[in-house]
C-alpha cells in the first residue's frame, strides 16, 4: 500500500536529533515558556524574515489570536467583515467567526484554486476590515494589485500560512507578505510537530506583544491580566522538534517539487485535470497535489484497489457545513465544483521515485 502520507518515515529521517531533543527537554524540567520556544521563535522569525514570531498551541489559535488582537487594538470591531476564500479549510472561517467577525466568501480561480484577486474589490463594503489570503495546497496567493487594493481601502491582509511554509514571492516568504500570518505545525503539514503546534508572525511589534499576552491568559506579566485571553502556548517539546525540522524544510520542500514536477509532466490521462506549475517554482511548496476529475469517486476507488491511498481536500465547502447554516443558501459554483472534483495524490519528502512511477502508471491506465 502506498500511504497518502507516511508520517513515521517523515520523522524517522531526523530521528537522532529529535530523540536527543525529546530526552533533553524531559531531563531539563522546563516544559513551557522556556529556551526551546525562545530559540524556535528566533529561528522561525529569521527564516521567514519577519521581525516577530510567537509560538502558539495550533494553527487555528494562531489565526484566532490575530483577529482577537486587532479587536483589542480597536482596529476591528464585532460585526466587521473579512473577505476570505470560500474554498479553504474550515479553520480559516472558524478564526473569523470565533471573534464575531463576518466572513465574506470569495470565489477562487479554478486554475490555481486560490482567491481570484480580480473579484475582491466588488466585495468590499464600509465594514470590510481585512482580507484573509490562504496559500492553499502550498501555493502563494499574492499580487501587487492585492497590495494596492489593501492600501486603497485601508485593509489588513492576514495570511493563512498553514499549508505553505517556505514558499516565496519575489524572494519574500509567505508569512512576511501581509500584516500578520498564522502557521500550523499539525503533524501532516510541511513543517509538522509530533502533536498540535502553531505560530504567528507579524510586522507590528505592538500587535505581537498583544498576541503573546493573549496566548498566555491575557497577561504581559504573570498574574496581571490585561486582556481576556486564552491558554494557547507552544510547549517546549514541540518547539525543540520543530527547531530541528526547520533546518530541513527547504530540502523537504524541494523533494515535494520534484514529485509534483513528475506528476505534472507524466500524468497524461485526458480525464484528469492537473494543477498548473507556477512560472516561478518557489511560489509553490506542494503541501498537497490536487487533481480534478468528474469521475472522482471512481478514480479514488480504482486507486485504492491498486494499493494507492488518496484523500479529498475538502469534501464539503465551509458555506455548506451544518455549523454555518446562515450561509448554506449561498451559491458559489466554482468553489462547489472544486469540492466535488478534487482528489489529493500522495506527495511527501519521503516518497521514493518508484512509488511515484507506480501512481503515474496507475492513473494513466484509468
Ligand atoms: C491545518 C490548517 C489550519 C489549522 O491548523 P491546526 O494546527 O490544525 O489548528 C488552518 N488553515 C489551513 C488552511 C489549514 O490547512
Amino acid at each position: 500500500m502506498i500511504k497518502f502520507l507516511n508520517l513515521q518515515r517523515v520523522n524517522l529521517q531526523y530521528h537522532e536529533e529529535i530523540e536527543a531533543k525529546l530526552l533533553g527537554t524531559f531531563r531539563s524540567g522546563s516544559y513551557l515558556l522556556g529556551n526551546e520556544v525562545k530559540n524556535f521563535e528566533k529561528n522561525l522569525s529569521k527564516y521567514i524574515g519577519s521581525p516577530n514570531a510567537i509560538g502558539v498551541a495550533n494553527g487555528l489559535d494562531a489565526l484566532r489570536l490575530i483577529f482577537k488582537a486587532y479587536l483589542e487594538l480597536g482596529q476591528m470591531k464585532v460585526g466587521d467583515e473579512v473577505i476570505v476564500p470560500a474554498n479553504t479549510y474550515i479553520a480559516s472561517i472558524l478564526a473569523i467567526t470565533d471573534n464575531r467577525l463576518r466572513p465574506v466568501f470569495a470565489e477562487p480561480d479554478i486554475e490555481n484554486y486560490n482567491l481570484d484577486l480580480s473579484k475582491i474589490e466588488d466585495l468590499i463594503t464600509p465594514k470590510t476590515k481585512a482580507i484573509m489570503v490562504v496559500h492553499l495546497y502550498g501555493q502563494i496567493c499574492w499580487s501587487e494589485e492585492l497590495e494596492t487594493l489593501a492600501n486603497k481601502y485601508n485593509l489588513k491582509i492576514i495570511e493563512d500560512n498553514a499549508q505553505s511554509i517556505g514558499a516565496e514571492w519575489n524572494t519574500i516568504k509567505t508569512g512576511n507578505l501581509g500584516d500578520a500570518a498564522g502557521f500550523s505545525f499539525y503533524p501532516g503539514k510541511n513543517l509538522g510537530a509530533l502533536g498540535d503546534a502553531g505560530a504567528v508572525t507579524c510586522k507590528d511589534a505592538l500587535l505581537a506583544k498583544i498576541i503573546r499576552a493573549l496566548a498566555n491568559y491575557g497577561a504581559e506579566d504573570k498574574y496581571i491580566t490585561k486582556y481576556q485571553g486564552l491558554n494557547s502556548r507552544l510547549d517546549e517539546i514541540q518547539a525543540g522538534i520543530l527547531d530541528v525540522k526547520l533546518k530541513y524544510i527547504d530540502t523537504d520542500n524541494e523533494k515535494r517539487r520534484k514529485i509534483a514536477n513528475r506528476y505534472c509532466q507524466e500524468i497524461t490521462n485526458p480525464k484528469i485535470i492537473l494543477p498548473k506549475l507556477p512560472t516561478n517554482s518557489k511560489e509553490h511548496v506542494w503541501h498537497l497535489y490536487v487533481i480534478r476529475t468528474s469521475e472522482r469517486e471512481k478514480l479514488k476507488r480504482y486507486l485504492l484497489e491498486n494499493d494507492i491511498q488518496t484523500l479529498i481536500h475538502y469534501p464539503i465547502p465551509p458555506h455548506k457545513q451544518q455549523a454555518y447554516k446562515n450561509y448554506n443558501h449561498l451559491s458559489l459554483p466554482i468553489t462547489e465544483k472544486i469540492h466535488k472534483h478534487a482528489l489529493s495524490l500522495p506527495i511527501s519528502p519521503v516518497m521514493d521515485m518508484v512509488e511515484v512511477s507506480t501512481i503515474i502508471d496507475a492513473i494513466n491506465k484509468f
